[in-house]
């Protein structure tokens, strides 16, 4: 066995690790023979030094070992997970598990929790009364066999290594590293135990990796990997630089995502939506073509099938399935305050960045992972880029408990809306497809 120094001091030389030496390294800082400050240095080397492909599929293989894959033998549809890389306003999840469920697919989901500026599916989920989020494998299989969706949360079983090492990868700046990033992701998708996965790989400034050339690298290294592991993989680089649909905040981006499986909804929610769906019905061989697959979507979409889908899912979830046909039965916050423009223009661009920080600060975000969310808080917008608003009237809605943290964010907020005198470009929704 080598010792944990040499393994840092040739990662740190810019050396390879064997796929024996990665599993030891990961066994043996879950056993408590690696320290904390041993395995930050080799997180900070292999950040600086980049880890091989052979070096990431070890990693994500060792990561997955750590904890339970789940068996899903009874549910007989194809399971096709989705993942996004995370966004502001993005409750596309919600949108897509019943309504690939409805085009006759299984689609189990391991969501997670809002950090930092992006929202977190759980979240969205748990604003509805009674959602529980934390389902034993036994239940999360059979709620899928009956409804065809169930999402829930990372449960302790699940790539236990990844929770010890994001942990310890957000306090000691070593989270921005793709082979990381791509081991952390895929050790709990390889867990979930389903035959395909689509990713969402947001660039734009509100995703995590603003820039388009690292997300790339992100998608194709994602893809790349769940490939090796024996998991077929699409990936979509989607645009993140402005919020997804008009609402951001929990409560507020379930009942959106509720109108879009109404058949109404923003239309780039219900878009996005589609797309992706078109990619999860295609690798679960339910459509000759993508048009084919549109087809079924805007169907199920169209004809409430997708909703059922989420009546059921939510009621075996233990959630109030009455929120669904009546989303005023969701939270609400106490104070909702409009926040007026100051001059008359076209909307030419919206700060997802700035948006996801002020709803964060409006207390529908978290910026320590042990806080609670304040389910009724959050941004409504108004307008959609390229519309003409008026000086004086309301560029969107602020919601928090109280007036205090509305006023304190007010200005910041609304220098996030870029008034201009010509209509933006148009800008794609997906800027590439890695598959
Ligand atoms: N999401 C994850 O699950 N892991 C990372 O490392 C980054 C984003």
């Amino acid at each position: 066995m080598t010792s944990p120094v040499e393994l840092i001091v040739r990662k740190r030389d810019g050396g390879k690790l064997t796929p024996a030496e990665i599993g030891e390294l990961v066994q043996g800082y879950l056993a408590g023979t690696i320290a904390d400050y041993q395995m930050s240095a080799w997180l900070m080397a292999a950040l600086l030094r980049g880890l091989d492909e052979t070096e990431t599929t070890a990693l994500t293989q060792a990561m997955l070992r750590s904890g339970k894959t789940l068996r899903l033998g009874s549910v007989r549809k194809k399971k096709i997970d989705k993942h996004s890389t995370g966004g502001v306003g993005d409750k596309i999840s919600l949108c897509l598990a019943p309504l690939v469920a409805a085009c006759g697919i299984a689609s189990p989901m391991i969501a997670g929790r809002g950090l930092g500026h992006t929202g977190g599916t759980l979240d969205k989920l748990e604003a509805i009364p009674g959602y529980r989020v934390a389902l034993e494998p036994r239940a999360f299989e059979r709620v899928l066999r009956d409804a065809g969706a169930s999402i829930i949360g990372q449960s302790a079983a699940i790539a236990p290594a990844d929770r010890r090492l994001y942990a310890l990868r957000d306090v000691t700046g070593t989270v921005e590293s793709t082979p990381l990033i791509v081991a952390s992701i895929l050790s709990k998708k390889l867990a979930a135990g389903s035959d395909g996965l689509v990713l969402d790989v947001k660039a734009g400034r509100g995703a995590f990796m603003p820039d388009r050339a690292r997300a790339r690298e992100l998608a194709r290294a994602l893809v790349r990997t769940a490939r090796r592991a024996g998991l077929p993989t699409v990936a979509l680089i989607t645009d993140m630089s402005v919020p997804i649909g008009r609402t951001i905040g929990n409560a507020l981006e379930t009942r959106e995502a509720i109108e879009v499986l109404c058949g109404a909804g923003p239309g780039d929610t219900r878009e996005l939506t589609i797309v992706l769906g078109v990619e999860m019905l295609r690798l679960a061989g339910r459509a000759r073509s993508p048009a084919e697959a549109r087809r079924l979507l805007e169907r199920a979409l169209d004809d409430g099938s997708a909703l059922e889908r989420f009546r059921r899912m939510v009621r075996a979830h233990g959630g109030d399935a009455r929120a669904v046909d009546d989303p005023k039965r969701l939270p609400h916050a106490k104070v909702r305050v409009p926040l007026f423009a100051k001059k008359s223009g076209v909307l030419t661009d919206i700060d997802a960045l700035e948006l996801g920080l002020v709803s964060v600060a409006l207390g529908a975000g978290r910026t320590r992972a042990d806080q609670k969310v304040d389910p009724g808080a959050g941004i409504e917008l108004c307008h959609t880029l390229g519309e003409r608003v008026e000086r004086g009237a309301p560029l969107a809605f602020l919601m928090a408990a109280r007036r205090s943290l509305i006023d304190a964010v007010a200005e910041r907020a609304r220098r996030a809306f870029v008034l201009g005198s010509r209509p933006p470009p148009h800008r794609p929704l997906v800027l590439e497809r890695i598959g």
